[in-house]
Order: C-alpha cells, then structure tokens, then sequence
C-alpha cells in the first residue's frame, strides 16, 4: 500500500482508517475501528464489506454504487449503523480506489468518520426549528382570529406585529402596513382617510397614544370613528421599551349603556324624563333661571277621571291615552321647557316664565289642550286635568331648589283637586301650614297609637218597638294630650291616607269585641269598618281572632260598612263580606242614601241593616220628600227582610215622624251620645236591672 496515497485524506476528519482488496473485502482497519464498529478488528478483516449492517441514507447508496462501479473516488457519504450495542451511529466515509504499479484496480482505501453527536444535534435544531414554526402558526392563527385588533409597536416606534382585526376595524387594505411603518404614518394615513371623526387631526390622536402611555395604568382611551363606531384602545407599554396596542370595537357596548342610563331616567310608557330626571333637569334649569335673572315655573298636572277610562276600556286603552297626553304637553311647551311624567297619571312641567300671569296662563293652555277628547282604538275618552303652580321668581330672592317647588307645586295640586278638579292653583305659603299640620297630626297619629291615646266610645241603637237598647256602635276617639278628644271625622281619612287606619281598625274591633264580652244578655255591638280594611287581606282572619281572643258570639257582632267598599274591589270584598255573613257576623250598610246608588247595592249584597244617613233625619220633619224618601227606604228594607236604623236622631218630632215612617231602630243624641265603656256597661246594666224588676 502506498502511503502518500492515504495523505490524501489527511484534511478529512477521520476516526479509523480503512482498506478493501479488489472484492472489496476488507484488508485493514485502523484499531479505533474497534471503538466505533463494536467488534475486534480481527473478526472484520476479510468480511465483505457490503455485509455490514449499514445503510445510506438518501441517495448515498446510488452515489456510492455509481463510484464503485466506475472506480471513482465518493466522499462524506452519510450512512446509519446498527452498533451492536443496539444505538444507532451515523458515520461518514470517503474512500478512494486504488491501482498496483501496473495500473492494475487494487481496492479501495478511505476513512471513516463517526458523526452521530453532529446528528443528533441537527435533529435536535431540527425539532426546535419545528416547534417554533407551530408555535409561530399558532401565535398568528390566535393573533389573526382575536376580536380584538392589535398593533405591536417597537421603542423606535416602528411597527412589528399586527392582526388582519386591526385593518378591517379601521377599514385598511392588507398591504397598508408593512413592518417597519411609524406610528405616526399610521395615523396620518387613518386621517387622510377620515377614519376618525371630524376634529380629530394626527396631533391630537398621537397626543392621546402619549398620555395613555405615560398613565399609570392602561386605561381605555374611547376613539369616536367618522360612522358612529366607538372604538376603545388601550396602550401598553413593554420591558424593551416598546408597546402594545389593542382596539376593541364597542359601540354595541356604549350603547347598550347609553339605552341603560337613558330607561334610568325616562318612563318606559311615554319616553318622558322621569322624577330623577327631573330632579337633575330642575337643578340644572334653576341655576340657569337664576343666573340670566329669570323666573321658572313648576307645575304638577294630575289627570282627572283617568281611572275610569282606565277601568272600563282597558290598560291598552288607558296606555293610549297616557301617550296621547304626554304628546299634547310636548306640543304645548317649547324647546327648552320639559315635561315629566312622575307616574300614573301624574306629570310635571318646568316653563320658563317672566311672572305669575305667565304661569297661570300656561297652566290654562295645558288644561285646555288634555281637556279636549280622544279618539283611541274606536272609542272616544274625555278627561280632565288640575295643575298646581310653584315660581321661582328673581324678585323672591330664588332660593327655592327644584325638591322644595316641586312639593309646593303638589300642595297647590292638592288644593286645586279640593276646589273641584279642571283648574289650577299657585302656591301660597298658607296651603304650606295645612300640609304642616298633616304632617305633625300624622306622626301624632302614629304616636297615639303606639301609646295607647285611643278610647272606644259607646252610642245606643234603640229598638222602637219596646225603646230597649239592643246595640251599641262602637266609635273611636283621640284623647289628645293638648286638643284634648278628637274627632274621628278629622283622624279617621288621615289614618286611611297613611293606611295607620289597619291597626287601628284591628285595635277597634278587639277592644269592642271585649267590651261587648261583658255587657248583659244578646246586646250586639257594631263595628264600623273602613273600606281600606276590608281590601286588606286577612281582614276575615282579623275578625275571627278577636271574635275566638274575647269569646264574643259572632252573632253579636254587627260590622258596618259604606257603599264605597261596594265600587271597588268589589268581587273580592263581596267576597270577605259573604265569608264573615257566613259565621255569624252581621253586616250593615252605613251612611245610607249619602252616595248615588245606595239602593242598587242591595242587589248585589244580603245586608242585615240599612243605617239611613242623619241627612234625612234633620230634614224629614220639615220636608215632606225626605220623609217620603225614609218611608220608601223603609218599605223596601221590610220586603226584602233587612231591618231599617235611622240615624241622628235628636229631637221627640223627628222621633215621631221616624216612627210614623215604620222605622225599626233609631240612634241619636235624643236618647245618648256616645258614652265612654264604662258609662255604656252601665247604661246597660241598668236597663237589665229594670227589665228584671218589671218581670218581676
Ligand atoms: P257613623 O258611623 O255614621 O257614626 C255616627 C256618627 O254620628 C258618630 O259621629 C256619632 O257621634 C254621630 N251622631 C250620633 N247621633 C247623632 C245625632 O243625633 N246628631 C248628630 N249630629 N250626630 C250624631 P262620630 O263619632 O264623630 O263618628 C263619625 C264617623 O267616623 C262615623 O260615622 C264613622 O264613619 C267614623 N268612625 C267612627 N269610629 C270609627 C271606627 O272605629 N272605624 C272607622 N272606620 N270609622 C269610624
Ligand atoms: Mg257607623
Ligand atoms: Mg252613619
């Protein structure tokens, strides 16, 4: 072998070095073949090389067959041997042919090279490389598919990152942006192409980038766009100085709060500002009116006779109409003034005035215009209106706030529904004390009942026909520490405004059902019961227990009731009534012949007693038509089996006249007024004493 020959691969690296005869069989091996082939080098000397387990890779083997064959020399071809130690190797041969002196091919002489770690390197750059690729793929798929739009910018400014989101979101064509682009080129190509809404120019969009970057957190900077689409961008700075910018497009959101903040404040039915509304609205008109040294009206309208339209045609109806009417208020004020609606069928009005005349002027204009009739869904509705005025005049000095005219408008609306409905009234100071005085007889209402001031007095209802006391109605009395006893005509429709009028009423029943518990023989005793009460439920429940609590026969119990308990509600207190007339309890109609159609109600309910009103009584000795008036009232009571009282009774000619009428049973001053229990248990006492002396 020659020797120069094998220099030639001297500038390869080698490992071992290797030499095949002609047949290529093996001739020699270097000892470090050992290391990298796994067997003695003995045992591989005249092996046929082709028996090894190895194998090109690629297109190695062609390159290595094509050199044999033609005796050329091959170079770095990569094959994979199977070491015996069963890990795969990568190895590199080069070989070149050899020639005897005569010219002769001799074999093939190389060196081998073992270039597994290289490998297994590479595969592992490979790898990575890959996982990058689909960590990459993955980044841009999030990026692409985000509902958000976004712009990676870098510390110089340029832009590194965006997603097809940003572009569609300010209307850009894809190839708008390249990497590298400025911000500020950005921007003013976002102006020119007037993405921004009017009076936005590129100094002011950068200036906003600059603060929301410098703040102190991201905060949302809201961009208007030119069609209306509010977009929310936020600046993000980051460690290597750059930042991060995300639009998010909500519009949809803004105005779903917009829709929020606007039902807060209007009525849902008309459109109108609400009270809140007002309140605010009145603030804000009220500093105005005072600064410019100008007057403002409030006035509250109140509906008369909506219930009834609302009643016999319907919500729908009743919902037309509140419309139809917030829309003649809306044509009668002009663009500054407001209108309101409070709820139900109450509704304000803030009129900029110069005096009182103007406002009672628009007061009548209002009135006028809600007063003519409607035509809704077919049929024709007619309602009223009463307005209460409240100024706010510089000449007063202004102090008034929006709270304080606005309840002084509802004290003259107040008063304008007491002097008979379809006009108005200005606030006076004095309507003030009256309502005061409400207020303070309210909390002392409230007080007395708390502190046991109520006592129930006791008034005789006489039996003509032997002027013996069957009953006793129970009336209720204020023992007032400074007014000393009250009225029940003053505190009774104040306790029903406040609805105090259900405990008391229930306190009533108890003590007069415990007081009756004691008096002699069948006496009854007769309750008088508000038409609140009845509509109270549990009214039945209440009634039972004081009945079970003071053991009082349900029979003794007569409970006497106002035709108006008849106009509402009417079902479900006929029903409660049947239910109590179904025990036991004995139930009366009061103040008969006061409303307008006492005697229809008969019909509609079995009453055991008719109490007809003193009304008749004080005028039936001079009238001859009142007595006509009992004396039918009588005749019907008789024929439908309902006995007949009449009340205020006060003097022996009406007596007479009464009992000429065919009156059952009177009640009156003539006989006793209402006497405190003790009095009453003794006027009975007495009268049982009496009868048994004459039985005797
Ligand atoms: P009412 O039920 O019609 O009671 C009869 C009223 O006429 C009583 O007035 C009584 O004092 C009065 N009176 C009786 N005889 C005569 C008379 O000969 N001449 C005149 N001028 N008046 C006479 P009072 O006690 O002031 O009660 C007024 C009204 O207050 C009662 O009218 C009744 O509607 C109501 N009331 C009284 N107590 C209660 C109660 O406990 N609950 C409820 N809901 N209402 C009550
Ligand atoms: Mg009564
Ligand atoms: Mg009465």
């Amino acid at each position: 072998m020659n020797h120069t020959q094998i220099e030639d691969f001297t500038h390869i690296a080698s490992d071992w070095i290797w030499e095949t005869d002609e047949a290529g069989r093996f001739t020699r091996l270097s000892p470090e073949a050992e290391t990298f082939l796994g067997r003695p080098v003995a045992e591989l000397l005249g092996v046929d090389r082709s028996a090894f387990a190895w194998e090109f890779e690629a297109g190695g083997l062609h390159l290595y067959r094509a050199a044999l064959a033609a005796r050329r020399a091959f170079r770095d071809l990569t094959y994979i041997y199977s070491h015996p130690d069963g890990a795969p190797r990568w190895f590199e041969i080069s070989g070149r042919p050899c020639f005897s002196a005569d010219g002769a091919f001799a074999g093939y002489r190389g060196v081998g090279c073992d270039v597994s770690e290289q490998r297994r390197t590479r595969d592992a750059l490979v790898e990575a490389h890959a996982e990058l690729t689909e960590q990459n793929r993955r980044f841009d798929a999030a990026l692409e598919n985000m509902s958000q739009g976004l712009c990676l910018f870098d510390a110089r400014h340029r832009l590194q990152v965006w997603n097809r989101r940003y572009l569609d979101m300010f209307g850009l064509e894809p190839d708008a942006l390249q990497v590298g682009m400025s911000q500020q080129a950005i921007i003013e190509q976002l102006v020119a192409l007037g993405r921004y809404r009017a009076g936005m120019t590129v100094d002011s969009v950068s200036e906003g980038t600059r603060t929301s970057l410098t703040a102190d957190g991201p905060k949302a900077l809201m961009r208007e766009l030119a069609d209306g689409r509010v977009i929310a961008v936020t600046h993000r700075a980051m460690p290597g100085g750059g930042w991060v910018s995300t639009f998010e497009d909500v519009t949809e959101r803004r105005r779903n709060e917009a829709r929020i903040v606007h039902m807060a404040r209007h009525d849902g039915l008309t459109d109108l500002p609400n009270r809140t509304a007002l309140r605010e609205i009145g603030i804000e008109r009220l500093g105005q009116a005072r600064e410019a040294g100008a007057g403002l009206a409030v006035l509250c309208l109140d509906l008369d006779r909506f219930k009834p339209v609302n009643d016999s045609f319907g919500h729908a109806v009743g919902d037309g109409l509140l419309k139809a009417v917030s829309a003649r208020l809306r044509a009668q004020v002009r663009g500054r003034d407001v209108v309101a609606r409070l709820g139900g069928d109450e509704f304000a009005v803030l009129y900029a005035v110069a005096d009182a005349d103007d406002a009672t002027a628009v007061a009548e204009r209002l009135i006028g215009a809600v007063s003519a009739p409607y035509r809704l869904d077919g049929v024709t509705a007619e309602i009223g209106m009463s307005v209460g005025i409240a100024l706010a005049l510089p000449e007063a000095g202004g102090t008034g706030d929006i709270e304080r005219l606005l309840k002084e408008a509802d004290m003259a609306l107040y008063e304008a529904k007491a002097a008979g409905r379809g006009t108005f009234r200005l606030f006076e100071p004095k309507m003030d004390e009256t309502v005061r005085e409400r207020i303070a007889l309210e909390r002392e209402l409230r007080e007395a009942l708390q502190v046991g001031r109520f006592e129930v007095h006791y008034q005789p209802l006489v039996d003509l026909s032997d002027d013996r006391i069957t009953g006793m109605e129970a009336l209720v009395r204020w023992r007032h520490p400074e007014r000393g006893l009250v009225s029940p005509a003053v505190f009774i429709p104040l306790a029903e405004e406040t609805g105090l009028i259900v405990p008391l009423g229930e306190w009533v029943l108890r003590q007069a059902c415990r007081d009756a518990a004691g008096w002699p023989g069948d006496t009854s005793v007769a309750v008088n019961v508000s038409p609140l009460q009845l509509r109270h439920r549990g009214f039945a429940q209440t009634v039972v227990a004081a009945l079970a609590a003071t053991g009082l026969a349900a029979a003794r119990l007569e409970l006497e009731i106002t035709e108006s308990v008849l106009l509402d509600d009417t079902e479900a207190n006929l029903e409660t009534l049947h239910g109590l007339r179904g025990l036991g309890v004995r139930i009366s109609m009061d103040d008969f012949g006061t409303g307008y159609s006492s005697i229809s109600y008969l019909r509609r309910f079995p009453f055991d007693k008719i109490k007809i009103d003193r009304s008749f009584v004080r005028d039936c000795a001079a009238s001859p038509d009142a007595g006509a008036i009992i004396r039918a009232i009588v005749g019907l009571g008789a024929s439908l089996g309902i006995t007949t009282l009449v009340e205020g009774v006060e003097t022996e000619p009406q007596l007479a006249a009464v009992r000429a009428e065919g009156a059952r049973e009177v009640q009156g001053f003539l006989f006793s007024p209402p006497r405190p229990a003790a009095e009453a248990a003794a006027l009975l006492a007495a009268q049982d004493e009496q009868a048994a002396t004459i039985a005797a």
